[in-house]
């Protein structure tokens, strides 16, 4: 059976190194890092990233604004207050949660907060100089950087691996292909980027020492895809049902778990992987910003 790499496990370690650095900002700057997140409507799955990511970083000692704005608010008012933080001093991210109502340009609203606040890691500053990487890199988008970090932490080999990553999105696909294929610690991998146009699929998958899945479909990946001893990080999120006793619904990832772990080496779980990661990396990129902001 493989080995399950635990999401939870890790952010809570994470979070513990994070809280010592706070203790540190504290110290030396007498403040502490600044976190605005900005909701706009009332978007469930929006509300409860967003009240996850406020707790956590309230339970790390951050300076934290919940800004949470009506769904019909303006663009123009949605850009007025993206520039008020980003002339706050007592702020060092900014997070507009996603997605945006329809009347709202999304690109309009990412380009507009200042690269050196945004620890979402989505603007385009940030993206290039992700791919210049080493000094260059600012803020990695916390997705791909839970991915990187669970690999790093669990002792995973990825010097000459053979990563094939499903899924070519902004936001996962591409720039975990772009990280894992980098120089350096945690990367130089042989990377492969497959998605919904590439002729067998199976086939590519089947090659992976790592594989990343983060195609939004549950079940994509069966069990015979995946090489024996291999580690699968299952991105995928998907509602598959409703739990009537909890009120909550039930969430899949893009593999099957249960069968996949007996072929697999290493696996991660969903819930409990990779999704506490990205809120741990959120909190990371913060604190970063702000010994950036306030000096080391
Ligand atoms: P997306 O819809 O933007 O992109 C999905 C990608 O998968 C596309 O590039 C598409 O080409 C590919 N794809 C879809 N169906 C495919 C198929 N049948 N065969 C091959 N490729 C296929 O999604 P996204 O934003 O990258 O998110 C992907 C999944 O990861 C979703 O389930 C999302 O909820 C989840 N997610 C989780 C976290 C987290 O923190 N755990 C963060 C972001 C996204």
């Amino acid at each position: 059976m493989a080995d399950i790499i635990s999401g939870t496990e890790m952010r809570a370690a994470i979070l513990d190194e994070l809280r010592q650095e706070v203790e540190a900002i504290r110290e030396k700057h007498g403040t502490v890092p600044g976190l605005v997140t900005i909701l706009v409507g009332e978007n469930p799955a929006s509300i409860s990233y967003v009240t996850l990511k406020v707790k956590t970083a309230l339970s790390l000692g951050f300076h934290e604004i919940q800004d949470n704005q009506p769904a019909d608010v303006s663009e123009e008012a949605l850009l007025a207050l993206i520039d008020k933080y980003n002339r706050d001093p007592s702020i060092h991210g900014i997070l507009v949660q996603l997605p945006l109502p329809k009347h709202i340009d999304e690109n309009k609203v990412i380009y507009a907060i200042d690269p050196d606040k945004d620890v979402d890691g989505f603007h385009p500053v940030n993206l290039g100089r992700m791919v210049i990487g080493g000094d260059a890199v600012r803020f990695l988008p916390c997705t791909p950087a839970g991915i990187q970090e669970m690999l790093v932490r669990s002792g995973v080999e990825m010097a000459g691996a053979e990563v094939v990553v499903v899924g070519r999105s902004n936001i996962v696909g591409k720039p975990i292909s772009v990280m894992l294929g980098q120089k350096g610690p945690g990367a130089n991998a042989t990377v492969t980027m497959v998605h919904t146009r590439t002729k067998d699929l199976a086939e590519h998958c089947r090659r992976a020492d790592i594989l990343i899945v983060a195609a939004g479909v549950p079940g994509l990946v069966k069990p015979d895809w995946i090489k024996p001893g291999a580690t699968v990080i299952d991105v995928g999120v998907n509602r598959v049902g409703f739990n009537e006793k909890t009120g909550k619904p039930i969430l899949s990832g893009d593999v099957d778990f249960a069968e996949a772990s007996k072929v697999a080496g290493k696996i991660t779980p969903v819930p409990g992987g990779v999704g506490p990661m990205t809120i741990a990396m959120l909190m990371k990129n913060t604190v970063r910003s702000a010994w950036y902001h306030l000096g080391r």
